[in-house]
Formats: C-alpha cells, sequence, structure tokens
C-alpha cells in the first residue's frame, strides 16, 4: 500500500502548499482521493500515471476538496481517454460537473459515472476480489464522508519445508494456498494447516476528511491499520474547532487512541500555523504513533 500526499493544507491553495487529495495505491488499483485545486499539477509533479485514475472519491463539495475535479476531467477528455471514469461524491456533484461541461461544451469522450452519496450510514462503493471501499459518514458542515478501503485476506503462505515433506503435485499448491486439503501422490490426504501458515495481515486505511470531534466513526474503524485524520487546529485555537466542525491534532489524537489504530497520518493543516511540527507533539500527548502528512510526502505501508 503506498499512499502519497498531493495536498494536505485547509482552505486556499499557496505558493507552496495544495488543498486536499491523495492517491492510495492498493493491489494495484491507485484511488484518488479528494481532488483540491492543482491537483493535476501535483499528479504530473509526482509523475502518476492519469489514465491508472479510475476512481474518484469526494469527500464533500467544499472547494478546498474537489475544486480541482472539473479541471482533472476535462484534462483526461484532452488526453483522448477512453476508459471509464467513476466519480464518488455527494449528491450533486453531478449537477457542479456537467454544467459546467455542458456550457463550454466540452463534454467528455469516455464514460463518466456518477455516483452520488448522501446515506448518513456506511455504504458499498466498491468492491473485487481483493479491495472493498466503504464510505465513512463524518460530522461537518456540510454533508461529508471519510472512506474507509480494506485489503481482503490474500492466499496462506506455503512452508516450502513442510509441504516437500510430502509427494504433492506442484500442481495442486495454488489449492493448497487457498486452503484446501489435497491428496499426495502416495494417496494420503495432507490436512492444510501442516503446509502453510496464516496469510500476511491485510491492510486497512481510514480517510478521514473534514469533520468534527466524532467518536461515532471509531467502531467503524476499530484496529484500522493507518488512520489520515484532519487536525486543522492547535489546541491553542481549540474555540473555532467547534464552530467550523473541524478537529485539534489532540483530538484526532484521541480518535486514533480509542479506534486503537496502527498509525496516525495528521493532515488538513490550517495555513496560520508557521510550523506544523506543532501538530504532531500535541497529538503525542495522546497517542504514540503520529506522522505529518505534507504535500509530495509519499507513505509505503
Ligand atoms: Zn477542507
Ligand atoms: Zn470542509
Amino acid at each position: 500500500m503506498k499512499l502519497t500526499i498531493l495536498g494536505c493544507y485547509a482552505a486556499t491553495p499557496r505558493t507552496f502548499t495544495n488543498p486536499t487529495s491523495q492517491v492510495l495505491e492498493i493491489n494495484n488499483h491507485l484511488f484518488l482521493i479528494d481532488c483540491g485545486e492543482g491537483t493535476q499539477v501535483e499528479l504530473r509533479r509526482n509523475k502518476i500515471k492519469f489514465s491508472r485514475i479510475k476512481h474518484i472519491f469526494i469527500s464533500h463539495l467544499h472547494g478546498d476538496h474537489c475544486f480541482g475535479l472539473v479541471g482533472l476531467i476535462s484534462t483526461f477528455r484532452l488526453l483522448n481517454r477512453e476508459s471509464e471514469l467513476h466519480v464518488y461524491g455527494p449528491k450533486g456533484i453531478k449537477e457542479i460537473i456537467t454544467l459546467q461541461l455542458k456550457l463550454s461544451k466540452s463534454w467528455t469522450n469516455y464514460p463518466l459515472l456518477f455516483h452520488e452519496l448522501d446515506s448518513k450510514s456506511p455504504e458499498l462503493l466498491f468492491e473485487d476480489e481483493k479491495v472493498s471501499v466503504e464510505t465513512i459518514p463524518l460530522d461537518h458542515r456540510i454533508y461529508t464522508n471519510g472512506f474507509l478501503f480494506k485489503e481482503k485476506p490474500g492466499p496462506r503462505k506455503l512452508l516450502i519445508n513442510e509441504i516437500m515433506k510430502y509427494n504433492i503435485d506442484v500442481s495442486l499448491y495454488q489449492s493448497v494456498k487457498m486452503g484446501k486439503d489435497v491428496e499426495s501422490n502416495d494417496g494420503e490426504i495432507i490436512p492444510n494447516h501442516l503446509v502453510t501458515g496464516p496469510p500476511a495481515k491485510p491492510m486497512s486505511y481510514a480517510f478521514c476528511s473534514d469533520t468534527a470531534y466524532y467518536p461515532e466513526m471509531i467502531s467503524q474503524i476499530k484496529n484500522t491499520s493507518i488512520l489520515y485524520h484532519e487536525s486543522t487546529f492547535l489546541e491553542v485555537n481549540r474555540e473555532l474547532a467547534a464552530p467550523t466542525k473541524h478537529s485539534t491534532a489532540i483530538q484526532a489524537a484521541l480518535i486514533a487512541k480509542e479506534a486503537n489504530v496502527g498509525k496516525l497520518i495528521l493532515g488538513h493543516f490550517s495555513t496560520r500555523y508557521p510550523n506544523i511540527q506543532l501538530f504532531k507533539e500535541e497529538a503525542l500527548s495522546e497517542f504514540s504513533n503520529v506522522e505529518l502528512a505534507d504535500d509530495g510526502k509519499i507513505f509505503t505501508f
């Protein structure tokens, strides 16, 4: 799993900081999460192939999370894209995008498919044999979802030294990895647990976009490997968090602690602070494994 942060600052784009967007690479998928202004420039800067993006997840319709979307969709057209593009986002996103495409007479020449969301309960958005994506309902000034990306358990691990003890045909190894008992060439049924170990632990990534402190999400993200949680404010500006429905670094850390996640990544920093290290210092008072997002930063899990 590889996470590339394209932008992780609140509000307006600036010379050296971008609003929210990130790319999650998971089991050969390249999922784009949020698409603030400047996203396509950052995709190019990070040498991410546009054609590999087939699914875009938009958390909410505030500009710092979606104002880059129509530009990116338009660029895909200019690049002669042919493959489908799926956009998942709040109800209204289709109207916003299609109005601009209609009035500029710039309809896409590739299939553009919208999946509009309005449920306040978690919803399964995407699933294949290796990965699933579901919404995480959040508490912000407008309808907002986070997204939970989960790997499914892979095949069991072959214990080569053990399997060699039995006269098992190599063509059966795939069945063994799938957990089946197989018959050896000597006619003996070999119990699977003798020749395999448990599969690698599936990874999961929870992206929690703009939200007030919202403990209701904890049960859904319990034991997630990686949690990205917004932390717009430091303690000194705590009084701003509740009315704007944002979180402080400590509130993000409390969510991480209660949910028992493996690692917390902080982002969506207000640009009023000259040094983002302070976010990490504050969060560390509640949770020990904290990292800071930053534009262009890559996390590999
Ligand atoms: Zn925001
Ligand atoms: Zn917002």
